[in-house]
């Protein structure tokens, strides 16, 4: 790395970005701080430290949580990152940190469940207009798009669908109109999608999913240009949410990021020859997949994407009732939720929605999930026994 000008690659960012042992006690594996607070050789250093905005209480600073700040802000190709406590803390903190009362924020019609109560229950509590808008086709947006809308918020690929939308031409019609555009890019990794390469101006992300990869803990991740996440550091984390990520869960994120590339290519590889054996498979009515030829995205997921990362759904011919055999038919993919583990994982987003509603009748599936969709997390078995489960479940269908 040294002596020469080329920029290091992604893998070896991922491993070394951000952090040099001889400022540690030559330890090559960064250190947990686990701190709450900092002492100070003189009244006016912790003055000086407190106006640079630096680390004074671990609510917003720690040195373990820094170097995976700039971590993850060196691969998506951003000045800043911050990090928080779960995914739906970076979207609580990131929206009411930018959104005031008589603003408005445009979503996609489709969106992780949590996010959709966010923006269709939470956000109007406080005054925020939130327009849902189907961004399958960009030029939707021309008719919603004015000076009170702020922000234009998606997923791609969205939870649960895998749908994916295009990031550069939602990114140009929104910038005209002066609107910002954040893309939850959990689905994907910086390992195979980078949104700010496509015009984003903020990516936010579940490390809870594929970043960490082992399924052993929350956390979430906001980055972007240096100036939007100081304010979303000195407001939303300081006295909105104050939902900080623990140095521990920063230290495990830390080691997983350094073999996520690694784990992207498996899962990718895995996740393609599943989705074209359920295609081929006559019990099935349809499959989505970003790599999937048959995908309507397909030109644009092969535009953003490096590969068509692990997440999938798809319907029975035998739809509700089918997708629960299935399911229960398998014994090696682990009925749950959550997704971007080294285990496989699949759940059944209509049978979740209706078993909440016999103590929340008010529930309901997001826009655009269908009662048959199944989602499917591949995980980085063999694929000869992913694919021998699957295929086990289909038969008691
Ligand atoms: C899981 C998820 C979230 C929420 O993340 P948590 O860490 O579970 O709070 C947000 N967006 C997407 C796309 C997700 O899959």
């Amino acid at each position: 790395m040294t002596g020469s000008n080329r920029k290091p690659g992604f893998q070896t960012r991922a491993i070394h970005h951000g952090f040099n042992p001889a400022e540690h006690h030559r330890a090559v594996t960064p250190p947990i701080y686990m701190t709450s607070t900092y002492a100070f050789d003189s009244v006016d250093e912790a003055e000086a430290v407190a106006e640079q905005a630096g680390a004074v209480y671990a609510r917003e600073h720690n040195p373990t949580t820094a170097i995976l700040e700039a971590r993850l802000a060196e691969l998506e190709g951003a000045e800043a990152a911050v990090v928080v406590a779960s995914g739906m803390a970076a979207v609580g903190t990131l929206l009411l940190s930018l959104l005031s009362q008589g603003e408005a924020i445009v979503v996609h019609s489709t969106l992780y469940s949590n996010t959709f109560a966010m923006a269709h229950d939470g956000l109007p509590r406080f005054g925020i207009k939130v327009i849902p808008v189907d961004l399958a086709n960009p030029a939707n947006l021309d008719a919603v798009l004015d000076a009170t809308v702020k922000l234009v918020y998606f997923e791609t690929p969205v939870n649960p669908t895998a749908q994916t939308l295009d990031i550069a031409a939602i990114a140009e019609r929104a910038h005209a109109h002066g609107a910002r555009v954040v893309v939850d890019s959990t689905f994907a990794s910086p390992a195979v999608q980078r949104p700010i390469e496509h015009g984003a101006d903020i990516v936010l992300h579940s490390l809870t999913k594929y970043i960490n990869g082992h399924g052993d803990l929350l956390g979430g991740a906001l980055i972007g240009d240096a100036a939007t996440i100081a304010r979303i550091r000195g407001t939303g984390l300081r006295y909105i949410t104050g939902a900080t990520l623990s140095p521990m869960a920063a230290f495990l994120v830390i080691r997983g990021l350094k073999t996520l590339k690694l784990r992207m290519d498996v899962h990718g590889a895995n996740a393609l020859a599943i989705a074209r054996m359920l295609e081929a498979h006559p019990k099935v009515a349809w499959v989505r997949y970003p790599f999937l030829e048959s995908n309507p995205g397909y030109a644009t997921a092969r535009r953003q994407m490096s590969n068509g990362s692990a997440m999938l759904s798809f319907g029975l011919k035998a739809g509700f009732e089918g997708a629960r055999r299935m399911m229960d038919g398998l014994s090696l993919i682990a009925r749950a939720v959550s997704l971007g583990d080294a285990e496989s994982l699949i759940m059944h987003p209509a049978s979740l929605t209706y078993a909440r509603r016999r103590t929340n009748p008010a529930a309901k599936l997001a826009t655009g999930v269908s009662e048959d969709l199944v989602r499917l997390s591949v995980g980085l078995e063999d694929l000869d026994d992913l694919l021998a489960d699957i295929e086990g479940g289909l038969e008691r269908v």
